[in-house]
């Protein structure tokens, strides 16, 4: 059986940011991979936005590491020349009741330390985007997209020059924990054995299944996984905004919004659909909904211009019925068995999040 200091299960975008943090500091590093590349899974099936944290619950794992992860994922950007755009976005009110709104989304986000939200009457907003309706608005100015599969690539690319390995087709097939040491069994192309330190399981959807699968993690500390699917329309019309655009968010979402992508495409989504089982069909007649939530503030949407997109599905841990989730990170503190970190419930705001998650687990592993 080969001997390696530390296992990374999943190469979506938190078990390369993790990889990367741990093979930056000195440690060896080998990734297992089920898929046949990096980010197929829910790392490609996003918004790609780079949240500025105005939401998550007050003192949250979410509110604190969208924070510091965005303004770590921005310099990360920069730095390293990530396609990225701080476009900002507006979220817009559409009656009375939803205006009265807006000060407490803003005394929220100042609570998690987003202070550069801006209020703006329905002429200000209008005068930023002429095809708007809305009374009023919120701007912010720190939200953004990014090129997410350029940030995996350079995030692989630095993890891999710092001596990281990537394994594909390899998914963990099941462990086993035991004092010091954790012994895997990999499957796949190439089956293998191996024996570690550090165990991070970052496999997202399947974050709780392989978490089951590790003797000697105390099955009552183990979550449940619940899907909730996020459908996106994209927009045959060129739509006139170059702000994202939300509406102030209802219980249970944030709404019908806009994004962009890089291209300058707008789409629409995600919406909430909670499901059994993985099936990233779109639903074409799901539309029906779109429409009316979408003119709310952009009336001159033409008919027949929403067609299916992609989508995407938030691993959850909580049922529908409970509105909030944090995301939940499990080191030998929480669960007892030295040298396994699990990570369950990495849904929105994961990606901006990402170098902030990382820099987590980098604690909890230790030196
Ligand atoms: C609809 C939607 C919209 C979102 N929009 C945004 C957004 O705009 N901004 C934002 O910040 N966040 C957003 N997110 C959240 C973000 O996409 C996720 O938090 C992030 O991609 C999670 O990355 P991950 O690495 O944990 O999971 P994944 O990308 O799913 O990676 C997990 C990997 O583990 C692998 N794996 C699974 N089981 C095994 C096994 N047994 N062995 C080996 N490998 C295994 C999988 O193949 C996969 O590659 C959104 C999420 C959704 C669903």
């Amino acid at each position: 059986m080969e001997r390696v200091d530390c296992v990374v299960i999943g190469a979506g975008v938190i078990g390369l940011a993790v990889a990367r943090r741990l093979a930056q500091a000195g440690r060896e590093v080998i990734v297992l991979e089920a898929a046949e590349g990096i980010g197929t899974v829910t790392s490609s099936r996003n918004s790609e936005v780079i949240h500025a944290g105005i939401y998550y619950p007050a003192g949250s794992l979410m509110a604190r590491m969208c924070v510091s992860g965005r303004h770590a994922l921005y310099a990360y950007c920069r730095e390293h020349g990530i396609p990225h755009r701080n476009c900002g976005k507006l979220i817009v009110a559409t009656t009375p009741k939803e205006t009265a709104k807006l000060a407490s989304i803003r005394a929220h986000a100042e609570a998690n330390g987003v202070d550069d939200l801006k209020t703006l009457s329905g002429d200000d907003a209008r005068a930023m985007e002429p095809a708007l309706s809305c009374d009023a608005a919120l701007l912010s100015p720190s939200t953004g997209i990014i090129d997410s599969h350029a940030f995996m690539l350079a995030l692989r690319g630095e993890a891999e020059d710092s001596g990281a390995a990537l394994a594909f087709h390899t998914p963990l097939l099941h462990a086993r924990a035991s004092g010091e040491r954790i012994e895997l069994d990999a499957g796949g192309d190439a089956p293998m054995s191996l024996e570690c330190r550090l165990l991070v399981n970052a496999a997202g959807l399947a974050a709780s299944a392989v978490a089951r699968a590790i003797e000697g993690m105390p099955i009552d500390l183990i979550p449940p996984a619940y899907l909730a699917k996020g459908n996106y329309f994209s927009c045959s019309a060129r739509a006139p905004f170059s702000h994202l655009i939300y509406p102030v968010p209802e219980p249970g979402g944030l709404g019908v919004h806009l994004t962009l992508d890089m291209a300058g495409q707008a789409r629409f989504g995600p919406d909430v659909e909670w499901v059994e089982s993985i099936d990233y069909a779109v639903d074409p007649l799901r539309a029906e909904r779109f429409y009316p939530a979408i003119r709310r503030y952009w009336p001159t949407l033409p008919d027949g211009a929403l067609m299916p997109s992609y989508s995407g599905i938030r691993p959850k841990i909580v049922p529908p019925a409970v509105a909030v989730q944090d995301f939940l990170i499990q080191g030998p503190r929480h669960h007892g068995v030295e040298g396994l970190i699990n990570l369950f419930g990495i849904e929105s705001p994961g990606l901006t999040s990402s170098l902030a998650i990382a820099d987590y687990v980098g604690e909890l592993a230790g030196p």
